[in-house]
């Protein structure tokens, strides 16, 4: 997209670009913007405890709405940061939100539902992110126990012992830690053992179909063993309808999560679907 003009010159031509490469211009400026302005917002999706119907967790999404680009998908934004170090002021201003949300939880009476945060790996790499996470706990007067960790197989793949050491010392400073996306990357059961994880979250890849496709069946079935003899609970990702439930209840699966519940909401009307769950299920919140 540089032209060359009739002097010899370069010049640049905005015009011209595609589509995709003006896209990330713009996208550049504006997340930029949006970080010193602190734009992003969380909403939350509950996790459903299947055998005493009660909501025993909270996933915290990042939602962007944004003037020029309109709302931008994690998906698209998250990598973005990834590649351009922006993930890291990105990740602080997540979790101070995370802190904030939950002291809204607790104001309305749900003082016990921990909150899962997307932790990236690029974040999880940093040599000093347990510290960066305790102070900004500090800062908000809460402590761990009150969180867990999502990170992706990605993050243990290949890691060596200084990730396990990681691992172990978020464990003892009592953050709660999931794999999430499972069943998407390469790593098998057998080597998530090295690593202190509370849960396992099955990637909605495999929940799709399942009710359609017995292979999918034995799949999710011999994970489900498999994880419950390493002390790890098993949480299935999007579940849509109650044939998905069904099947994974029958199959042990400890949490569910999906639209079938609930799709992800801003705290306020997270407040009002707990309260209408305690009412539906007498009262008996986890
Ligand atoms: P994830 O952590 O695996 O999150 C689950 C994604 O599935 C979310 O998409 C959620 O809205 C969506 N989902 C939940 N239930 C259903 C369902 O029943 N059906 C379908 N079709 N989808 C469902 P979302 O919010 O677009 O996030 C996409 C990914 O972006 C996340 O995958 C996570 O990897 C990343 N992400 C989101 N928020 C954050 C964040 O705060 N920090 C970081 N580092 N990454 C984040
Ligand atoms: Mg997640
Ligand atoms: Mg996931
Ligand atoms: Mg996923």
């Amino acid at each position: 997209f540089v032209k060359q003009n009739g002097r010899g010159s370069f010049s640049f031509y905005f015009e011209d670009l595609n589509i995709d490469a003006k896209r990330v211009i713009l996208l550049d400026r504006e997340i930029r913007k949006a970080i010193e302005n602190r734009e992003f917002t969380l909403s939350f999706q509950p996790k459903i405890d299947v055998v005493h119907n009660t909501i025993v967790g909270l996933e915290a999404l990042v939602r962007w709405q944004n003037k020029e680009l309109g709302f931008v998908s994690p998906g698209e934004f998250i990598p973005y940061a990834e590649e351009t170090g922006l993930i890291i002021p990105l990740s602080e201003i997540i979790i101070e939100k995370a802190c904030e949300e939950l002291a809204i939880l607790r104001a309305a009476g749900y003082r016990d539902i921990p909150i899962a945060i997307n932790i990236s790996s690029i974040h999880f790499g940093q040599s000093n992110f347990l510290e960066s996470l305790q102070k900004i706990l500090e800062k908000y007067n809460t402590a761990p126990h009150n969180f867990e960790l999502e990170v992706t197989e990605r993050t243990v793949m290949n890691s060596d012992e200084e990730t396990v050491r990681k691992f172990v010392r978020l464990k003892k400073a009592g953050f709660k830690l999931s794999i999430d996306d499972f069943g998407t990357g390469y790593s098998s059961l057998s080597y998530l053992v090295r690593f202190p994880l509370d849960y396992l979250k099955i990637d909605r890849s495999f929940i799709q179909h399942i009710a359609l496709l017995d292979e999918k069946q034995a799949v999710v079935d011999a994970i489900i063993q498999m994880a419950h003899r390493l002390k790890m609970k098993v949480i299935a990702e999007g579940v849509e309808n109650i044939q998905q439930l069904n099947l994974l209840r029958k199959m042990g699966c400890d949490y569910l999560q999906g639209y079938y519940y609930s799709k992800p909401v801003p705290m306020a009307e997270l407040i009002d679907f707990l309260q209408i769950w305690e009412v539906e299920h007498q009262g008996r919140i986890e």
